[in-house]
């Protein structure tokens, strides 16, 4: 209470999960996850589903309270258990039950976003798999729509082994068509699945290239983001790290400043298993550091434009040394 309220039209940084400082401080319960945020100056939690939708109906109220109350934004991490390219009907009833669970528990805390791992192909051809992913998705919105939960946008994310549905083309593919659906960009395991490809800010800069390409400017500065360091092999992910773990990629430093000069402003949460608040928050004073530069570089070449008009001539070469542009020297 009394803190200062996040921001609007930037990037709003924060954790899946809790952090192990969290139960340190004496936190016990996640219900005060949304204080526990604010006080760090973070502005996001997503309530981690992935083993099982933890969350019971009549604990929604509260939970919604106390992130009002804290300002920060809830997102949803749906069920590990749902395979949307499941042939099997069966199963796929099973699916909508656990997807369908999770955007019910995200409607009752206000939460607006639920991210889904789409599922993996079980030996069908790639296409015929994306195929049925594509109809069960629009069969989940359709009955999303039935029970008035139109309001909540599916996330679908892009995976880090080749055996998953959801290369950042198959997410984009499925996106395009339909605009209840939100990419979730999962920077680790884009760079686990192309073995290490984020390692420029070049590399990003295509990544987010390409989600404005297909989505649109506006749309794509609205992506839910998740971004941890991992670890990877021949067969893409082995598994998340946390930012203070040797081996690990890609450098969000590489990612933050084109984040800050599109005027990207979606969710971005950290997965960093036990410090992903300390590494959120990381994240965060750099991109604030990055959003700052850049707004003081374009101020000058404002004030810089504005004084060569008045003076119709030269324009104020001396203050034009380090506008702070594009080129970021620990680059
Ligand atoms: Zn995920």
């Amino acid at each position: 209470m009394g803190q200062e309220a996040p921001r609007e039209g930037r990037v709003l940084f924060g954790t899946a999960g809790n952090s192990r400082s969290f139960y340190a401080s004496g936190c016990k319960t996640s219900l005060e996850a949304p204080s526990f945020l604010r006080k760090r100056g973070l502005d996001v939690y997503e309530l981690a589903f992935g083993r099982g939708i933890w969350l019971q109906e009549k604990d929604h109220a509260a939970f919604r309270a106390e992130a009002e109350k804290n300002h920060v934004t809830l997102s949803v991490h749906a069920p590990y258990f749902i395979n949307l390219a499941n042939p099997d009907r069966e199963k796929i009833l099973r699916s909508f039950g656990y997807l369908l669970g999770a955007v019910r528990a995200a409607d009752g805390i206000g939460a607006a976003e639920v991210v889904v791992h789409v599922g993996s192909g079980m030996r069908q051809e790639r296409g015929e798999a994306l195929r049925h992913v594509r109809e069960n998705l629009s069969e989940a919105l359709t009955r999303m729509a039935e029970e008035g939960l139109s309001g909540v946008a599916l996330c679908p994310e892009t995976m880090g082994k080749p055996g998953q549905i959801g290369d950042l083309e198959e997410i984009l593919s499925l996106c395009e068509g339909d605009e209840r659906l939100l990419p979730c960009v999962d920077f680790a395991h884009l760079h686990a699945l192309s073995r290490g490809g984020l390692d420029s800010r070049e590399a990003f800069a295509r990544v987010l290239d390409t989600l404005e390409r297909r989505l649109g400017k506006e749309r794509a500065q609205r992506t839910h983001m998740h971004f941890s360091a991992i670890q990877y092999g021949g067969a893409g992910e082995i598994r998340h790290l946390t930012f203070g773990e040797a081996g690990g990629g890609p450098r969000f430093e590489l990612l933050s400043p084109e984040l800050a000069e599109r005027g990207f402003r979606g969710l971005l949460i950290c997965e960093c298993a036990g410090t992903q608040a300390e590494d959120a928050k990381a994240m965060q004073d750099r991109y604030e550091a990055d959003l700052a530069r850049i707004r003081a570089g374009n101020l000058m070449e404002r004030t810089k434009q504005h004084a060569g008009r008045q003076e119709d001539g030269t324009p104020g070469a001396e203050t034009a040394a380090d506008p702070g542009g594009s080129t970021s020297p620990d680059l």
